[in-house]
């Protein structure tokens, strides 16, 4: 129940990994066979990712991840550029993993504009238009949110960028493999996947970067990745990210029916028996696998502990470090009080649960939230 942090591997990629390291383990620049076939086996993966996404195959560049997929685009974008001007939009509620680097630009004197969402955690296109300026030389928003799972106007806002020439990135780590995502639909110059959030391995992931796009490399030295990203290309991963591509494409109106059904079920039977409960971001432009639960005077943290001891693996919008909770910033940006932000539930839902383990984890969010209510010293009676 929590697939927005990470994904079993599907059994057909863990077949098609063992192959690859087995069969192509050599290095993928080596002129010798091993060589060869480990190249071959990288290029028809990297045919495989940009079908996907829509994309020509000399326009992927495999990476570590999403968090490198997104230093790559910000920061590569944003350095090359900095001479026509040093102006960044992103959003409030980003993943920190493009966060943290437009946070890193600012030191390095670039300005970065982060846009407010409205209560369904949706960018308003005309607020976009109203922020950029002459030197805006980068926009970067999500697909999809990994909390509250909310589907950005991404085609509305890629059109924009490409009217006044500033090249536009989203992170669709929580999209790729669930929802249709393809570059030239999006009207992206450069799109983040992570290999691990659909049913692949961690530690891979891919950069889509349109033709043309003017970008400094993420890795400098042997000159992997037409020079964009040096290092020794993990075959395997990669051949991993591939399959999991592959199925993912394959399946993908079945999946997306499958889940939002599960979704859907899973809402109602909470929403009517738990009093004060709610769906945090929208109910329509929404993930298909996620549902956000709020809850009043209900700890979400004591909710995740509890129905983890009942095998039920959910997640929460507040960490709680050692001496304070933090409120999730996703949570804090659609509008919610600290105390209710404490209150979420995330669940996020994958192709292999099925319609019996959603009962169950119904019924079980149900009898802990009653049991926190019953003992919460915050209900009115
Ligand atoms: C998981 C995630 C990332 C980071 O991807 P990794 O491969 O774990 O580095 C980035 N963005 C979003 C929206 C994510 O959900």
């Amino acid at each position: 129940m929590d697939h927005a942090s990470t994904t079993p591997m599907a059994p057909e990629v863990i077949e098609a990994m063992k192959t690859a390291f087995v069969e192509t383990f050599g290095n993928a620049s080596s002129l010798h066979q091993p060589g060869l076939a480990a190249r071959g086996a990288l290029e028809e993966a990297r045919e495989g990712v940009a079908g996907l996404i829509g994309a020509k195959a000399e326009e992927v560049y495999f990476t570590s991840g999403g968090t490198e997929s997104d230093n790559f685009a910000i920061k590569g974008v944003a350095l090359r550029n900095r001479d026509r001007g040093r102006h960044i939009i992103t959003t409030s509620i980003e993943h920190p993993a493009v966060l943290e680097p437009c946070r890193y630009l600012e030191q390095q004197g670039f300005e970065v504009t982060y846009l407010p969402v409205t209560k369904e955690g949706l960018v308003e296109v005309d607020v976009l238009e109203s922020v950029i300026r002459k030197d805006t030389i980068l926009i970067s928003m999500m697909h999809a949110n990994n909390e509250i799972g909310t589907i950005q106007p991404i085609a509305e806002a890629g059109s924009i960028a490409r009217d006044r020439g500033i090249a536009f990135h989203t992170d669709a780590v929580q999209t790729v493999g669930k929802i249709p995502a393809k570059v030239d639909d999006l009207g992206v110059d450069l799109l983040s996947v992570s290999s691990h959030k659909l049913h692949g391995p961690k530690g891979v992931g891919a950069l889509y970067i349109r033709e043309g796009t003017n970008i400094e490399p993420m890795m400098l030295g042997g000159g992997h990745e037409r020079g964009m990203r040096s290092g020794t290309e993990n075959v395997p991963g990669i051949v991993g990210l591939a399959a999991a591509a592959d199925l993912a494409g394959r399946n993908l109106e079945g999946d997306m029916t499958h889940l939002a059904g599960m979704r859907d079920r899973l809402a109602e039977f909470v929403l009517v028996r738990v009093k004060d409960s709610w769906v945090n971001g929208s109910r329509t432009r929404r993930l298909p696998n996620n549902l956000n639960l709020g809850f009043s005077y209900i700890e979400g943290e004591a909710l995740l502990l509890r129905l983890d001891a009942e095998g039920i693996a959910v997640s929460t919008g507040s960490a709680c470090s050692s001496k304070k909770t933090v409120a999730s910033h996703v949570l804090t940006a659609i509008g919610l009080r600290p105390e209710e932000a404490h209150g979420s539930l995330r669940i996020t839902l994958g192709r292999e649960n099925t319609d019996e383990e959603v009962d169950f984890v119904a019924r079980a969010i149900v009898d802990v939230a009653e049991k926190l209510l019953a003992m919460s010293p915050f209900r009115r009676s």
